[in-house]
């Protein structure tokens, strides 16, 4: 039977949606009750002003505004009513809910009757990693979306954890494939076992997951951060511990819009990977490993194929931000010269992208350290350091 192939709910990020289903299980027949039921409901404080609209949501997939859904759910009573005793005989809530959905407010028109388990397990698989049994990439979009919406709406806190599997490629390359996949299956688990019923836990690349912590501030989501770590760490692989690391970014201590959250995450996840990973950095706007100032050097970086001139944005001892046409590789080594125009300062080095950011039709951001660089360079990049702040040009806190 098509259930039994189908992969089981992710227990986590349970929502007011997936209690109504459960009521909905036990008592199919009875949907006025469900109203009772949930505002006696203890689980879902934040969800109680959306009672009618969820459930709508879960029998018609349809979203509504709370208040349209309350009158939209007065007026299905009332046809409820008319039509049994039309029919002379009890006409169910859905029946009527669907006859004023096409008849009185024609917001379906071609509607498909289809068994609201099967559905939901069918819309589950669309949601759900196959590898993994955690949430997917798409999930993730929406649930973040929907929890920054609840956070700023009731003033609560929010925080969201980017993890990362450290050295997956050489797990792969040492012991294959499939164990690999062993290896983010028990992440997975570990992932899922160590978090809270309100928590959501997604896979959003390879080895890649990311965690919503909806009411947890940063300390609390750091706290449940290294948990995950130390759990992770029980994993072995001939004797040796896998790890992962973690960007970790909270509204609204550190970020103030949705968009932001995603991005600061994972130039935290970034900057504990620089700094030796198996590690959770959190997120700061103010935490700065070494000054970057702004700075218009001229940078010629040498591909294999040609030279490509662009011009620096910031620059620090260890890293350079700036912005080409050229879709550059990541992690790729690059031979770059770098040169001040009204200086003599010319540095040979090379830089590794770490971060590039699309930011316009055929223009990217990129964030790269420096890697090989000789004594001498860091000497002159010394001085550059000193003349720009002797210029007193602001520093700035960019992490590349
Ligand atoms: P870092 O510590 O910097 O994260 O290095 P890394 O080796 O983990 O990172 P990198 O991005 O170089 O390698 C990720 C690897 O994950 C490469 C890719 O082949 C592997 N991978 C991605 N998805 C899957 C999967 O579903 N199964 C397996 N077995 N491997 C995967
Ligand atoms: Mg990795
Ligand atoms: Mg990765």
């Amino acid at each position: 039977m098509i259930k039994s192939q189908l992969p089981p709910r992710p227990t986590n990020g349970r929502r007011i949606e997936d209690t109504i289903m459960d009521l909905l299980e036990e008592d199919p027949n009875n949907e006025e009750l469900l109203i009772s039921k949930l505002e006696t409901s203890h689980s879902f404080n934040r969800d109680k002003s959306q009672i009618y609209s969820s459930i709508l949501k879960v029998l018609t997939s349809l979203d509504f505004k709370e208040s349209e859904a309350k009158e939209i759910w007065d007026s299905v009573l009332e046809n409820q009513n008319k039509l049994s005793s039309c029919l002379k005989r009890p006409v169910g809530f859905r029946v009527a809910l669907l006859d004023y959905l096409i008849y009185h407010n024609q917001k379906i028109k071609n509607p498909k009757i289809i068994e609201l388990q099967l559905f939901s397990e069918t819309e589950k698989l669309i949601l759900v990693d196959e590898l993994t049994r955690l949430y997917n990439r798409r999930h993730f979009d929406t649930a973040l979306v929907r929890e920054f919406k609840q956070s700023t709406r009731y003033n609560l806190n929010l925080s969201l954890l980017v993890i990362d599997i450290d050295d997956f490629k050489k797990i792969n390359d040492t012991y294959g494939h499939l164990m690999g996949d062993e290896i983010l299956k028990q992440v997975a688990n570990k992932i899922s076992t160590s978090l809270r019923m309100e928590d959501t836990a997604c896979r959003i690349g390879g080895e890649e997951f990311a965690i919503i912590f909806p009411q947890s501030n940063e300390s609390q989501a750091f706290k449940a951060a290294e948990k995950l770590l130390e759990a992770c760490r029980s994993i072995q692989i001939s004797g040796k511990p896998v790890t992962i690391s973690g960007g970790l970014v909270s509204y609204p201590e550190k970020v103030k819009r949705c968009e932001d959250m995603y991005d600061l995450a994972d130039r935290a996840l970034y900057t504990a990977k620089d700094s030796g990973k198996n590690q959770i950095v959190i997120y700061s706007n103010e935490k700065r490993s070494s000054l970057r100032f702004e700075t218009n050097l001229e940078l010629f970086c040498v591909l294999p194929n040609k030279t490509i001139r662009s011009i620096s944005k910031n620059i620090s001892i260890t890293g350079i931000a700036f912005e080409t046409e050229d879709d550059l590789a990541l992690n790729d080594s690059i031979p770059v010269l770098l040169r001040e125009s009204d200086s003599n300062h010319e540095i040979n080095a090379k830089i590794k992208v770490v971060r590039k950011e699309k930011i316009g039709e055929k223009i990217y951001s990129v964030g790269a350290e420096f890697v090989e660089l000789s004594h001498d360079s860091k000497i002159k990049l010394a001085d550059l350091y000193l003349l720009h702040q002797f210029k007193a040009k602001t520093p700035i806190g960019v992490v590349v």
